[in-house]
């Protein structure tokens, strides 16, 4: 039962071949008998979920369901939940009980999921390895010498183990299709606007994008049938009408024109890690899909442009922080700025640091206009080259990470690095584009994603080559031997 996918799970329920209570419960068994070794939840919730499922036991039984009511999940810890410890994986925030639920907690609440437990996360969404955390960090259920990507860490290697059968996640830069490719799970990124910030922790605020980390596009469509619309709370949310996200999943892909930027697949990219996606692609050849090369020419200045926009929003974003207010506050203060710089000095870890340390310093009188203002420059150039592609292709294929999961320590005190693993992915986030990661292939029993990015809005578009796809090749349903 637990290798099910949503689709199945919520046709099992329905069906009444399973409750949601039993169905809750092997799941919290799962994730109290694995967490141990892989570290993926910060927080199991037992009662509340069990509670909640019989809610959603009475709901199936009065005909009162929706197609997700009763079935469990697990949300990022950076999203708030109402009474229950929200960390965004940081001591800064190890205490901290959310007053209310952020707007995708109350949807897919009020959907009937059953939330099993908030998953760990580099601290404030700050990492591509999930080692950053407060809490210590994931391992990958492919090989636990090897980090599960970041920041979506927890939620990636718990929907890989199969703790749960999909939780969410957050992508700022990558966090969540890179870690879905080092985990051999499917994850989307929507369009900037399309899911509701509001009550995500904030990370970079126009970068910052909530979406589905699940087994198949085919359950990602579902979760984005919840969480996907214009929420007033948040004021760069789009009023851009929402899709029914399964409508389009079963068209088909003929005619299609793939965009295969030339940038994305010359030096640099792993000779392993191309043939995978050229194998990938001429799946989607055989599905009636042609390939165009193309251009994405300013894509070198994407991780320059990033790591200033980034840093910047956050050294503004993380200032709430001060101890005062709510989170951590240092022991004795002596005296006001001694409570602010020990708090803030004990509450955050390193990579937080370096970053607020970045940000305030391009975002300083003097430097603003050589670094913050060229990086915006810099954004609308890669938007521009993105919008030239469009008219041309209707979706850009390519790698999602440089490489497979890298071992636990190998980067974490190289943050350049680190930083250059996320080449594939932050372009995306500095113009706005939904993107997809597939599983595409192994090397070495590791797994290796392939991406997919969309026009502004076509979510349902990549979902449907998304799913097309998962119908002609099994990645996605490669389970790692000890979580079968
Ligand atoms: N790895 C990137 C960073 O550290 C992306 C993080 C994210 O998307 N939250 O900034």
């Amino acid at each position: 039962m637990h290798q099910s996918t949503l689709t199945q799970l919520s046709t099992a329920l329905k069906e009444k071949k399973v409750s949601s209570e039993e169905l809750t419960q092997l799941y919290l068994d799962r994730c109290k008998n694995f967490n141990e070794a892989l570290n993926c939840f910060i927080t199991i919730n037992e009662d509340v979920a069990l509670e909640n499922a019989r809610t959603a036991d009475k709901k199936i039984a009065e005909g009162k369901n929706t197609d997700l009511t009763g079935i469990p999940f697990a949300h990022k810890d950076i999203f708030c939940t109402n009474g229950i410890k929200t960390s965004c994986g940081s001591k800064m925030l190890d205490n901290f009980i959310a007053p209310y639920d952020a707007t995708v907690v109350e949807k897919m609440n009020d959907a009937g999921m059953v939330m099993l437990g908030k998953t760990n996360m580099d601290e404030f969404a700050m990492g591509s390895s999930n080692e950053t955390s407060f809490y210590g960090p994931v391992k990958n259920p492919w090989d636990s010498d090897h980090v599960p990507g970041g920041s979506s860490g927890g939620s990636a290697s718990a929907v890989a183990a199969r703790l749960c059968p999909a939780a969410t996640g957050t992508d700022t830069g990558g966090s969540i299709r890179q870690p879905a490719s080092l985990c051999g799970i499917t994850g989307l990124k929507p369009t900037y606007g399309r899911v509701s910030r509001y009550g995500m922790i904030a990370f970079a605020s126009s970068l910052d994008q909530g979406g589905p980390m699940t087994q198949t596009a085919e359950d990602a469509a579902l979760i984005m049938n919840v969480i996907a619309g214009f929420d007033k709370r948040d004021s760069t949310s789009a009023e851009h009408p929402v899709d029914d996200y399964t409508f389009r999943l079963n068209d088909s892909i003929e005619g299609l024109k793939i965009g295969l930027p030339k940038e994305y697949f010359g030096e640099g990219l792993d000779s392993n890690i191309a043939k995978i996606i050229e194998d990938g692609i001429k799946e989607l050849e055989k599905l009636g899909a042609s390939c165009k090369e193309i251009e994405l020419p300013n894509t070198d200045l994407s991780i320059p442009a990033y790591y200033v926009v980034a840093p910047a929003e956050c050294s503004s974003n993380l200032s709430r922080f001060d101890g005062v207010r709510f989170g951590y506050r240092c022991e004795e203060p002596k005296d006001l700025p001694d409570l602010y710089c020990r708090s803030r000095g004990e509450g955050f870890g390193k990579e937080v640091k370096r970053r607020i340390m970045i940000g305030t310093y391009v975002l300083s009188a003097g430097y603003y206009d050589a670094y913050y203002l060229k990086a915006q420059q810099i954004r609308h150039l890669i938007r521009d080259d993105f919008q030239n592609a469009f008219k041309d292709v209707d979706v850009i294929a390519g790698p999602t990470a440089t490489g497979t999961a890298f071992k636990l320590n190998e980067k974490l005190n190289d943050p350049v690095s680190m930083y250059l693993s996320d080449i594939y992915t932050v372009s995306v986030n500095l113009a706005g584009l939904p993107a997809i990661s597939v599983p595409a292939g192994f090397i070495e029993n590791l797994p290796v994603g392939m991406q997919l990015i969309g026009n502004y809005f076509e979510e349902s578009r990549l979902l449907n080559i998304a799913h097309q796809y998962q119908q002609v090749t099994d990645w996605h349903k490669q389970v790692p031997k000890e979580y079968k």
